[in-house]
């Protein structure tokens, strides 16, 4: 099954009932970048950029930054590059940017709020990489936004940066991972060209359970009825607008959900380079009209096991 999958990794992935989905890889690095088009993914869904200013002393610089995603472009040779802007704090401090020490890490000064305080480490990120697209397709996603003050801020710097660098066209989108995002996602959709739902956040935060603690992560399924719930009025409000949605977290990766994602409207789905092929072959075996059925059985289930119990019985 595998191998046929592999066999047929270019074809599109579109239900047999010829509804069409984007299927992308998720990157955390440069290296693996040459795969990308060997693996049939329509291009990058989520570049996690952490590794670019983790692996460093200091800030890397606009020179560095602008030679390192130029080579991810090179390599994409032509396919699209979805970007998810710095993203650490937290848990995952940067050694030059120290925080204050923190109760509450992951409720912190994170993604997106550590980038408000420092400005000029988003603002050098965004030229790096208007630069190096240089007129190829390149989106562009903030992390951890819950207010939309946060995404207004950052849409405007991106703003300024483009007008003065007389960038081309960039799409421009917001992670949905914190629930209040998701809850007022129609007033987000209005101003954005994309979601992009993180749901192994998005989990943590609705289900108040953190990935990180080992004695409770188990508990967290992404399948939960909240949690569907809070992807449906996301896919909801973005289609109402005419705004695409994807799903980057850990459940796009998963067979078993790939129903439910698809059937609750979801239009991109990111997911491991090894995956790449299986979840497109996927896609292509589903029937969209039985997932819709499907998505809004799972909408009324009462807890995560009785959505993985309705989802054994119908494959
Ligand atoms: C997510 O939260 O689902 C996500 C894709 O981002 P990360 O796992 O990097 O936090
Ligand atoms: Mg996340």
């Amino acid at each position: 099954d595998a191998e046929q999958a592999w066999a047929l990794r270019r074809l599109p992935a579109i239900t047999e009932d010829q509804h069409s989905i984007e299927v992308g890889a998720n990157l955390s690095g440069v290296n693996d970048a040459s795969r990308v088009v060997m693996s049939g993914s329509d291009g990058v869904g989520l570049l996690r950029t952490e590794f670019v200013f983790m692996s460093q002393h200091s800030a890397p610089n606009l020179a560095t930054q602008t030679a390192l995603y130029r080579r991810l472009f090179d390599d994409l040779e032509g396919r699209p590059l979805l970007v998810r802007t710095l993203d650490v704090g937290g848990d995952k401090p940067l050694p030059y940017w120290p925080v204050a020490k923190e109760d509450n890490p992951f409720l912190g000064v994170r993604g997106i709020r550590l980038c408000m305080q420092r400005p000029e480490l988003l603002a050098t990120q965004i030229r790096a990489l208007l630069t190096a697209a240089n007129d190829r397709p390149v989106r562009i996603m903030f992390p951890m936004i819950t207010d939309i003050s946060e995404w207004r801020w950052a849409k405007r710097l991106v703003n300024e940066i483009q007008d003065e660098i007389k960038a081309t066209q960039v799409e421009l989108g917001i992670m949905i991972e914190v629930p209040a995002a998701a809850l007022n996602a129609a007033v987000f959709a209005k101003e954005v060209d994309f979601f992009s739902i993180g749901t192994n956040d998005l989990t943590q935060y609705t289900l108040a359970i953190d990935r990180g603690n080992g004695e409770v992560a188990h508990l967290a399924d992404a399948l939960h009825p909240s949690v569907l719930q809070l992807i449906k009025m996301t896919v909801d409000a973005a289609h109402a607008q005419g705004k695409w949605v994807g799903v980057c977290g850990e459940l796009a990766a998963d067979t078993q959900a790939l129903p439910v994602l698809l059937g609750l409207g979801i239009d991109k789905l990111s997911v491991s380079l090894k995956r790449v092929a299986l979840i497109k072959e996927q896609v292509r075996r589903a029937n969209f009209g039985a997932c819709q059925q499907l998505a809004a059985r799972a909408l009324l289930a009462e807890d995560a096991p009785s959505v993985r119990r309705l989802l054994e019985k119908s494959v």
